[in-house]
């Protein structure tokens, strides 16, 4: 169990993979630039959130749920959450699947089973990151509702098509491990080091980090290179 100051957002275990320096300026340092990229995404992600709840055919649609897992110590938002419902002979399907009667939820009636939906941009397409990002959404749920969750699904924006991640023991496995990589580098004191990479042409925050420079060092270092440049005009950090 961990305490609440040591608890890592379900958001950084992507971030993580794309890059550890990105984790500590955004989650750490309170960094942030957008660029054509981060805008797109929160396009998609403002289309999850700002659409009511529903209900039609048997399933609950619930946006932007919180969720966290103390026995993890992790915590976010989940985009989508289906709730497929699983009494009555109507559901049986439904319940098969799940091998679980599901939950009540406020205010329904029947039983439900939830299932995490995470929007993502770009075409469908196979990612390890965000199959470890599903999961870590599903670790969530399973404490708050106290069920076993089988699946999710990545819902791709650009092609409009959703993919099916099994929740198996070993993605389970890499979810936990992620965490703990994540949570070291959080909680580290340090800046990573910048490896310059093509990924930095993507990256949001480059003209923040510089990586050609090579700069690193602790935070205390870089806070104090970032002042000074400031004050010069540089853009060093
Ligand atoms: S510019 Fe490159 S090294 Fe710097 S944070 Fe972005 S991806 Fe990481």
């Amino acid at each position: 169990m961990f305490q609440e100051e040591e608890w890592v957002p379900i958001s950084a275990l992507a971030q993580y993979a794309f890059c550890p320096r990105r984790v500590v300026f955004i989650h750490t340092e309170n960094l942030w630039a957008d660029n054509q990229w981060t805008m797109e995404g929160k396009i998609l992600h403002e289309t999850a959130d700002t659409q009511t709840q529903k209900t039609a055919r048997g399933t609950r649609i619930v946006r932007s749920l919180r969720i966290s897992d103390a026995e993890n110590g992790i915590y976010g938002v989940a985009d989508v959450v289906e709730f497929k419902r699983t009494d009555g002979m109507e559901f049986a399907q439904n319940r098969a699947e799940f091998l679980s009667d599901g939950v009540r939820l406020p205010l329904r009636d029947g039983l439900w089973f939830p299932i995490p939906v995470e929007f993502k941009r770009g075409k469908t397409r196979t990612d390890k990151t965000y199959e470890i990002q599903l999961c870590a959404q599903g670790l969530c749920l399973e404490k708050k509702f106290a069920v076993t969750i089988p699946f999710g699904f990545l819902y791709y924006g650009e092609s409009g098509r959703r993919k099916r991640i099994d929740f198996t023991v070993s993605l389970r496995q890499n979810t936990c491990t992620l965490v703990e990589k994540v949570r070291q580098v959080l909680f580290s004191d340090t800046v990573p080091r910048p490896k310059y990479s093509k990924k930095c042409r993507q990256c949001s925050l480059v003209d923040l980090c510089l990586p050609q420079m090579g700069t690193s060092g602790s935070v205390e270092r870089y806070i104090r290179n970032a002042l000074a440049s400031r004050e010069t005009g540089n853009h060093l950090p």
